[in-house]
């Protein structure tokens, strides 16, 4: 089976179409998405419906779980405070029924899918490096973890004794002997200098993953944006990829 997996649109419909284009041209059975469907970009509602009509598995992301009122706003910063604020005005009923029902985290075959780590899936931890990665590696009872959240694409992995190694994102086969924690990227916001959206394909007959980067719109993503009086850090931001 050939998965597709999309993480952090970030309510950027025009990276979100893209992605989905570029995704149906590789001839995948299911596209799964790993949360943070909304919050930052202008566009909540309609991101939302077309995760919900493309999408097999839906995870909740930390912004999510936030606009459904399960964790306050203090967490986040100022601009995504104030593009959480904006968001939950836009959402319908429907937006918050769809969402209601996305799962925290979900195993498939080979993988365990999550938003941002398999320790303590709803306390929303971050994972950069290798020494972070410890308890998520410790907390994980697949040899294979697809995640999201940093918005970097990143593969840490450990042999069997334990020794820990971090990688940029890139296309691999992986060894069947080691333990991987997969960062797919973010496709509405990515922060690795690389504006484009960014997504993973995961073979699981052939054991193979692979990055893929989609350009999109960004000018009228970002028109957008200002239109809707959202933060300007975040209107910026999506142009540069950080
Ligand atoms: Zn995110």
């Amino acid at each position: 089976m050939k998965y597709a997996l999309i993480s952090d649109i970030h309510a950027n419909v025009e990276a979100l179409t893209a992605t989905l284009s570029d995704i149906d041209a590789q001839g995948v059975d299911r596209i799964h998405c790993l949360g943070d469907v909304i919050g930052y970009g202008a566009d909540p509602s309609a991101c939302l419906e077309l995760v919900q009509e493309r999408c097999d598995i839906k995870l909740l992301g930390n912004h999510e779980y936030t606009a459904l009122g399960r964790q306050s706003t203090d967490l986040f910063n100022e601009a995504a405070r104030l593009s959480a604020e904006w968001t939950v005005g836009q959402l319908s009923e429907r937006d918050l029924e769809i969402m209601g029902a996305f799962e925290l985290d979900r195993a498939i075959d080979q993988a365990y899918l999550v938003h941002a780590s398999p320790y303590r899936p709803d306390s929303w931890h971050y994972i950069f490096t290798t020494d972070e990665a410890h308890l998520a590696f410790k907390h994980l009872k697949k040899k294979l973890c697809f995640f999201g959240h940093s918005h970097l694409p990143l593969i840490l992995s450990q042999d069997a004794d334990g020794n820990p190694r971090s990688r940029v994102g890139h296309s691999f086969e992986p060894d069947p002997d080691q333990t991987y924690l997969v960062n797919i990227g973010a496709v509405g916001q990515p922060r690795d200098n690389d504006a484009r959206a960014s997504y993973v394909v995961f073979d699981d007959d052939a054991y193979e993953i692979a990055f893929h980067r989609v350009e999109y719109d960004i000018e009228k993503a970002q028109s957008k944006m200002t239109a809707a009086h959202l933060p300007e850090v975040l209107v910026s931001r999506i142009a540069v990829g950080r």
